[in-house]
């Protein structure tokens, strides 16, 4: 009788281990100590243990698609400072991270100067989509191109079209900063007519669409592939500032045109800025 208590323990244990459930089983003691304890309801109990092992499969996921994604950092929006860029609606972006765009196989378009945050909520979105057990893929529009050129010379391109079709999320970063050779323009195009309508893609851009033309070098296709994105799609426009510079207020008068201060009052705020501190 007194061995009672103990043995049902262990046929939990047994039975998450059957279960292939690791994060709940290492999680079972401290669950099953706090309900001793008189601390929280059966539900809480229940609560923590499936949460522990969610968090572990999370954390997996995670693992495996910073394996296989390119990702280059984990963002989360638990990190983003809604506080520093108050030109972004956080409900809108709380709503995004729920991921309902991505059943619909709508695209999301982050648009704004450089250091306002387009990566980083590019990448949490890819990250809220890995752990949701989706594939997911990143790269830069310039990466991206010239893999695809790759492939082309290679004579493979049909495999790794095939790569950059099937993830339920691409991002596609910084459009805008590097300038686009005409079949790197056309392999694009092809690439995201494919994905059109089949499945999801997060797009940033320093330049507004109406650039586009110009970073693409026809406005013809820039028109079709615009078309084609905003179709289905979310645009988020950030106008702020950039978080890079937050620490450094005078240097950012500077690089700022719309705040640029007279020539002087510049060169005396840089010599202010590098002067020793001590
Ligand atoms: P962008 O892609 O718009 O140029 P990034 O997303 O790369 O800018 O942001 C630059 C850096 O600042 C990154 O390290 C990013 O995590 C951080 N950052 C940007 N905006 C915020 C914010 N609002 N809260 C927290 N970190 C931010
Ligand atoms: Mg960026």
């Amino acid at each position: 009788m007194k061995t009672a208590p103990l043995s049902r323990r262990d046929r939990l244990r047994a039975q998450l281990a059957d279960l292939k459930m690791p994060g709940a089983l290492e999680a079972l003691d401290s669950v099953l100590a706090s309900v001793d304890a008189g601390q929280g309801t059966a539900a809480d109990a229940l609560e923590a243990l499936l949460g522990a092992q969610i968090a572990l499969r999370n954390q997996r996921r995670l693992q495996a698609a910073m394996r296989s994604s390119r990702l280059p950092v984990v963002k989360t929006l638990a990190d983003f400072d809604f506080s520093f860029q108050p030109s972004l609606k956080r409900d809108q972006l709380e709503s995004l991270h729920t991921l309902g765009f991505l059943e619909r196989r709508e695209n999301v378009v982050l648009l704004g100067p450089p250091g306002v945050g387009k990566t980083h909520l590019a990448i949490s979105l890819a990250i809220a989509a890995a752990q949701s057990g989706r594939r997911v893929y990143y790269g830069t529009l310039g990466d991206l191109i010239t893999s695809l050129e790759e492939a082309q010379q290679a004579g493979r391109l049909t495999q790794r079209l095939k790569t950059l079709v099937f993830p339920a999320l691409l991002v596609v970063d910084e459009i805008g900063y590097l300038p686009i050779s005409r079949t790197g323009a056309m392999l694009f195009f092809h690439l995201m007519s494919r994905r059109y309508e089949t499945a999801s893609t997060v797009l940033t851009s320093n330049k507004g669409f109406e650039e586009w033309g110009e970073i693409f070098g026809d406005e013809v296709m820039a028109g079709a592939l615009i078309d084609r994105l905003v179709h289905h799609c979310h645009i988020v426009n950030i106008r702020g500032n950039s978080y890079r510079l937050k620490n450094h207020a005078e240097l950012y008068a500077v690089l700022t045109p719309r705040a640029t201060p007279s020539p002087t009052t510049r060169r005396r705020r840089i010599n202010r800025q590098e002067a020793p501190t001590s």
